[in-house]
């Protein structure tokens, strides 16, 4: 189990982090959410061992997780960290990169596992390509190959499908968390993207000035979202009072209703339009099958 305890953390004078308390069960995985500048990569940081920490202690099983302050190398063997730079070999292969930290004493196993890492990240078209010559995207599928390659028991990923294209973005995520289920890696993956965790993760927290502002599971956190921050992570949402958090498409419109809206713009989403709506003198934003003409008064239905 990874445990963080009461922890607290500042750059210089700006603090960060305050009293965040969590725990991940071993094989599972936590999201963790918030706006950019909210701490994520921070504390992602800081459960590799980044930084010394003045409150607060980090556990993995019963090792105390230390900072520089104690090791001379940064780090741990069973910790991989997938971060925003990559940290890849520019002038080697795919191939090279993958299988970087694995053994040479057993070439044919090095090779065989090389080549099942390159399949979870569909990369075999490049495994002989050098990494210089590679998109984003595909060097950060490189980077996580490699990360998976000596079996860590905890992967830290910090908006791990930020550069790949929508074309191999679905595959790709589902490769990669079946890969973790199935070799029971623990898993913490910071995003602002709702795609890239609400069918994977088993718990989400919110990070929010500084604290934890929500922690459940995806589904109850969407089904129940409290406050417009964890709403937002989800998808359009309105405040209506006296009903609260109201997504896009509970909106409904119907052919009778008090709650009347007249229409100011739609907007093509692909599955249907997003209509933007006055409510008195609020804007408030509605899932509709068709376009919907400037000005028409709408009669609208919660249905949540
Ligand atoms: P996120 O990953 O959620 O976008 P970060 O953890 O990167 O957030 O940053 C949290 C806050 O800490 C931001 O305000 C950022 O500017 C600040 N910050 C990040 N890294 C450093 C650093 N090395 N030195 C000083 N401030 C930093
Ligand atoms: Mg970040």
């Amino acid at each position: 189990m990874l445990q963080v305890k009461n922890l607290s953390f500042k750059y210089s004078s700006k603090e960060v982090l305050k009293q965040i308390d969590f725990k991940v069960d071993l094989g599972k995985t936590l999201a963790i959410i918030g706006e950019s500048g909210s701490g994520k990569s921070t504390l992602l940081k800081i459960i590799y061992g980044e930084y010394d920490l003045d409150i607060g202690q980090v556990f993995w099983k019963d090792n105390e997780i230390l900072g520089p302050k104690y090791n001379l190398v940064v780090g741990y063997e069973f910790i991989k960290h997938v971060t925003q730079e990559y940290n890849l070999m520019p002038f080697t292969t795919v191939a090279e990169n993958v299988g970087k930290h694995l053994s040479n004493f057993y070439p044919e196993e090095k090779q065989k596992r090389t080549k099942e890492l390159i399949a979870v990240v569909e990369l075999e078209d490049f495994a002989k390509v050098k990494v210089k010559n590679l998109s984003g995207g595909q060097k950060q599928r490189v980077a996580l190959a490699r990360a998976l390659a000596k079996e860590p028991q905890l992967l830290l990923l910090d908006e791990p499908f930020s550069h790949i294209d929508n074309f191999k973005k679905q595959s790709l995520r589902r490769n990669i968390f079946n890969y973790l289920k199935a070799n029971n890696i623990t898993c913490i993956v910071a995003t602002h993207d709702k795609n890239d965790v609400l069918g994977f993760a088993e718990d989400m927290i919110v990070l929010h000035d500084k604290k934890i502002i929500a922690k459940d599971t995806p589904k109850n956190l969407y089904d129940n979202p409290k406050s417009p921050i964890t709403a937002s992570f989800f998808g359009e949402f309105n405040v209506i009072e006296p009903y609260g958090i109201v997504y896009a498409h509970q909106l409904k419109i119907v052919d009778k209703s008090e709650l009347k809206a007249t229409v100011t713009h739609s907007y093509f989403n692909g599955k249907n339009w997003l209509v933007e709506a006055k409510l008195d003198s609020q804007t408030i934003f509605v899932e509709h099958e068709n376009e919907i003409n400037q000005n028409t008064i709408v009669s609208l239905k919660i249905i949540k």
